[in-house]
């Protein structure tokens, strides 16, 4: 991680969730109850089984993956 990801990642409140199933790694922040921003990063998308398309922006397990974080309280809204 370079220092201004570093930066971002700290100032943006980005969290750090990886797919259950293909442990692709992502960073996840919840502004709202309805809004959940996703990056991908490149070696994310390379670890992911499921290929993302335009139909599929996101890989499903890790939805999965993100809407547990957020049960288990490591995830919070902003
Ligand atoms: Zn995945």
């Amino acid at each position: 991680m370079t220092l201004t990801e570093r930066q971002e990642y700290l100032e943006g409140g980005y969290e750090k969730v990886a797919c259950t199933r293909c442990d692709a790694l992502v960073r996840v922040r919840k502004s709202s109850p309805q809004q959940t921003s996703v990056q991908w990063t490149t070696q994310a998308e390379k670890t992911c089984v499921n290929p993302l398309s335009a139909l599929v922006p996101t890989c499903l397990d890790l939805r999965a993956s993100i809407d547990d974080a957020i049960r288990d309280g490591r995830l919070g809204v902003i």
